[in-house]
């Protein structure tokens, strides 16, 4: 197949009309792959899929957002963007500003972002700024400095983020033949809850699927200001990605966990940590620990049974981004290797044969 990203994929129900450049780095078309050992510890009826995101161009899903910001960027002909970032959204906004011959701008938490990401935007030739402060604290820099100069903002606060970004929704139904029955994500700054759910409200609209999902979001414990109902001063987990205390579509995620008779909880950097080897070790999938919030909160509401057997039941977790942007966790997490004698009988014994 001749496949040409989300833009041209889905542009029926994106913001673009012919007059849009489009900047694509063939991002989207993400696979979907059944979770056979999810699937069967959940039990008969029960099917688990991960939905992929890391496999996009710059190991994230936040490429589905940026091909749409950076065309409507260069359509209104833009010189430079800037974005606040935990680390993907700057590897992202930086790679696309560069096919596009944009300036990029990013501000990072100082000592906050983890090794992959931070290469990316430097590499890509971004201009990038550690500032001594948190996400939030960043972001509401860039949001004062936006609005005042000729300066893009392209952080999910700019609509046409969330318009790529529900781009992945149509791709699970796409897949599925149908909505599936619960979405489980994790929850940072609520952009990707609130994408999804806008896509699946419209993909329902215009009767490409006849039911809509269950939305279940997950935020890290020590920074899950939904959960707890208040802004979190200084949000700590090891999931860099969702380190976030003050959402900024905090209201739209909450408003897509009631329609949709979901829930937004949290998990511990512990259950986070169990779930990312689990994922790896027995699903071949290696994602960054954010994304292992999903599959963590999956298991915690399996736990409580939350999950009524009745009838086949369809779960998607979505898997953020990839496991190599933050190859530090892996020494932090997992025994390093063994170094033994370079002979033969040394390393049959290790082996044991
Ligand atoms: C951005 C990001 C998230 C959080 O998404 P929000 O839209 O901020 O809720 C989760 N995981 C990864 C890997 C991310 O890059």
């Amino acid at each position: 197949m001749n496949y040409s990203g989300v833009i041209e994929r889905y542009k029926k129900y994106l913001p673009v009309t012919a007059k849009t450049p489009i900047i694509t780095l063939k991002e989207g078309n993400t696979p979907l792959i059944y979770a056979q050992y999810l699937s069967k510890m959940m039990g008969k009826n029960f099917q688990v899929y991960l939905k992929y995101e890391g496999l996009n161009p710059t190991g994230s899903f936040k490429d589905r957002g940026m091909t749409v910001a950076i065309s409507k960027a260069c359509e209104s002909r833009a010189k430079a963007v800037m974005c606040a970032s935990t680390g993907n959204t700057s590897a992202s906004a930086a790679a696309y500003a560069a096919k596009a011959g944009l300036k990029c701008i990013v501000l990072i938490p100082h000592g906050e972002i983890a090794l992959g990401k931070l290469s990316q935007a430097l590499i890509h030739g971004a201009t990038v700024l550690a500032v001594d402060a948190n996400f939030d604290a960043a972001l509401n820099l860039v949001k004062e400095i936006t609005a005042k100069y000729r300066l893009t903002l392209v952080n999910s606060l700019n609509p046409y983020r969330i318009e790529g970004q529900k781009t992945a929704s149509f791709e699970i139904c796409d897949a599925l033949g149908n909505a599936p029955d619960f979405q489980v994500m994790p929850v940072g700054n609520a952009g990707n809850i609130t994408a999804y759910w806008k896509g699946y409200k419209e993909y329902k609209g215009h009767h490409k699927i006849n039911r809509l999902p269950k939305m279940l979001g997950f935020q890290a414990e020590g920074a899950a200001p939904i959960v707890k109902g208040h802004p979190i001063k200084n949000p700590k987990t090891i999931a860099t990605a969702i380190r976030i205390g003050n959402p900024a579509s905090w209201k739209q995620a909450e408003r897509a966990r009631d329609e949709s008779g979901g829930l937004i909880d949290m998990v511990s950097d512990k259950q986070i940590l169990e779930a990312y080897k689990l994922l790896a070790a027995k699903e071949g999938i290696f994602v960054e620990p954010a994304s292992a919030a999903s599959v963590a909160g999956l298991l915690k509401l399996v736990k409580k049974g939350y999950f009524k057997k009745l009838r086949i039941t369809k779960i998607v977790c979505i898997l953020t981004g990839h496991g190599l942007k933050d190859p530090d966790r892996v020494i932090k997490t997992v025994k390093e290797p063994k170094v033994v004698k370079a002979n033969l009988q040394a390393i049959l014994k290790e082996i044991g044969y």
